[in-house]
């Protein structure tokens, strides 16, 4: 059996630069996973349920038309998974 990792270890979520974010809504639009609210005032997706992304998708950033919304490298992420399945199986 896997080992199970919080999800709130894992740091996979998008980040949204809004000097670069024209307000589309495409991202708030598309996701499911109610990882965005949108800001009426300030015109920009926010980030409220982080957690909710799904670890690896980045399907909001191929989408965004100004390259607003970044993630992490996989590569770290799939190190950083790596160490915590260790340290959980370790504690197991
Ligand atoms: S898709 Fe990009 S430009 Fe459009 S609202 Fe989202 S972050 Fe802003
Ligand atoms: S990467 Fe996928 S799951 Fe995460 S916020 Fe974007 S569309 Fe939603």
């Amino acid at each position: 059996m896997p080992v199970e990792i919080p999800r709130e270890k894992i740091p996979w979520f998008p980040r949204v630069d809004n000097d670069l974010c024209a307000g589309c809504m495409q991202c708030f639009e598309f996701c499911r996973n109610g990882v965005y609210l949108w800001d009426e005032e300030e015109n920009h997706p926010l980030v409220a349920q982080p957690y909710n992304c799904v670890v690896g998708c980045s399907a909001c950033a191929n989408l965004c038309p100004n390259g607003a919304i970044s993630f992490p490298s996989k590569q770290e992420i799939i190190q950083l998974i790596k160490k915590l399945r260790e340290e959980v199986g370790e504690k197991a």
